[in-house]
């Protein structure tokens, strides 16, 4: 069904035209109705779904004329980037309408969202707790409030937003349309959903614990010490367009950008020490090709939207399998394709394990043909923060589990015990477009895939197909 079907008025038909969108997505196709309706919903659909402009679309035809008395729309996020770009998807449909959107969060000065805020706005798009100080000061009131959207539920009760969130519920008015959107939805979620909403109609995409079918990701067996030396490998023998590199800490992200920079890296940094202008920066430069490497980690990269993210390196193994999920999103999403790789230690085969069962497929291991994975590190013990593991001690540990000895082996776990098969690859030759240098295994998991009208991924054989990228996530969504 296309867009114009759906009920939207012309002037927003127009807005998605204007972003190149030709059909909508499962669950643009299944909220929106819902929410034009009028209705209270709970959908369960992660980023890259497409959720942002299923309920932005709906909520823009909705909110009705402007008047002075206080928004009439308040969106909640939970990070600064998320509003930021929820913000802009509401400009971008809404371009021929005379919506005024106003976004509020923290990292900044209070001054210019409190003037925004005080000349009168349609729509706030916000993170709990600047909202709930403007709250307080009686800057921002809710009386005229007719529908809230609670996005990414999930992430924002993660990180402790749950007091503020409920605090904020309770100041709007009883009589409104409430939304909630959450990539799970646990016992902790439909508590607060109890007290929010109204028979609210469910739509679930089954997509939460599921990679992306556009993405081929495969894990990279290393010892703690090669790591480093792994990763410049790889970016050195792939053809990567832009590259989003994910570390677990902090400092280890600095301390990653800061070696990638030695090496000649062009790169960014992104992580909640870092100040509103810096993230911004790094944002900015990444999606405009300044930076062709962005280290960052798991919260400050919630919702990162970046069209054309060619591939996605954990550095470290996520701490939770959702998060697995949730990184390997942030390439390949909407119709576009990318390529993931997971360092992962010999210590690791747990959450290799956890991995693989909750996306309910296994990860091949690969190994990176011509890579020295015996030699000493070239860049020091301590690389990249990584702590110090005897691979001796780790060796003998595996072959006592009966995993097969030897470098790279036996981190399957998930699989009765068998050892771990593990592919090697060559890298492709050097100059042919986005694919050919992409390490694959022989054979199996990143084989070339058929070409895709125009978005292949190395082609069936022959001249790979063209890789685009920036427009690419903006054209016809295919379901996978
Ligand atoms: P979201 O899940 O809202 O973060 O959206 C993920 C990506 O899909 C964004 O880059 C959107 O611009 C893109 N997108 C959303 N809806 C469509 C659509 N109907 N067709 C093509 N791309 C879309």
């Amino acid at each position: 069904m296309p867009f114009s079907k759906l009920g939207l008025p012309p002037a927003l038909i127009n807005g998605v035209k204007a972003m190149g969108y030709t059909d909508p997505t499962p669950i643009q196709l299944r909220a929106i109705p819902v929410v034009l309706g009028g209705g209270d919903l709970i959908a369960s659909a992660q980023t890259g779904t497409g959720k942002t402009a299923a309920f932005a679309l709906p909520v823009l035809a909705r909110r009705g004329k402007h008047e002075a008395r206080g928004p009439r729309v308040l969106v909640l996020e939970p990070t600064r980037e998320l509003a930021a770009q929820v913000e802009t998807a509401f400009r971008d449909f809404g371009r021929f309408t005379d919506i005024r959107a106003t976004v509020v969060h923290g990292g900044v000065g209070y001054g210019r969202q409190r003037s925004e805020i005080q000349a009168g706005t349609d729509i706030v798009i916000a993170t709990p707790g600047r909202l709930m100080d403007f709250l307080q000061e009686k800057t921002l009131r809710l009386d005229n409030l007719k529908i809230l959207i609670l996005d990414e539920v999930d992430r924002m009760l993660d990180m402790g937003f749950v007091k503020d969130v409920k605090k904020i519920i309770g100041m709007c008015p009883r009589e409104r349309q409430t939304l909630f959107f959450s990539a799970t939805v646990p016992p902790e979620i439909e508590e607060v959903a109890r007290f929010a909403l109204r028979n609210p109609a469910r739509v679930e995409i089954g997509v939460a614990r599921t990679v992306n079918k556009s993405v081929t990701h495969a894990f990279y067996p290393v010892s703690q010490l090669k790591k480093f030396d792994l990763l410049t490998a790889l970016l050195e023998k792939t053809d990567f367009h832009s590259c989003l590199i994910f570390s677990r800490t902090k400092h280890g992200a600095d301390k990653i950008a800061r070696k990638l920079k030695s090496a000649n890296h062009s790169v960014a940094v992104l992580h909640a020490n870092r100040s509103q202008s810096q993230r911004v920066e790094a944002l900015e430069g990444f999606k405009s090709g300044k930076y062709e490497v962005m280290v960052a980690t798991d919260i400050a990269a919630r919702g990162i939207d970046v069209a054309g993210v060619s591939h996605v390196i954990n550095y470290d193994i996520p701490a939770n399998p959702e998060d697995y999920v949730h990184r390997i999103g942030r390439t390949g999403r909407a119709a576009a394709i990318g390529d993931a790789f997971t360092l992962t230690t010999p210590d690791q085969a747990g959450e290799i394990r956890d991995i693989e069962r909750f996306i309910g497929q296994k990860v091949p291991q690969l190994k990176l043909d011509g890579f020295d994975y015996h030699s000493a590190p070239t860049i020091g013990a301590s690389a990249a923060g990584q702590r110090y593991v005897d691979p001796r001690s780790v060796q003998h540990k595996h072959r006592q589990g009966g995993h097969g000895g030897g470098h790279g082996q036996g981190h399957g776990g998930y699989g009765g015990g068998q050892p771990r098969q593990q592919q090697s690859h060559a890298p492709r030759p050097q100059g042919q477009g986005h694919t050919p240098q992409q390490p694959r295994p022989q054979g199996q998991a990143h084989a070339p895939r058929p070409a895709q009208s125009g978005q292949g991924h190395g082609g069936g054989g022959g001249q790979p197909a063209p890789r685009k990228f920036g427009g690419l996530s903006r054209g016809t969504w295919r379901p996978h």
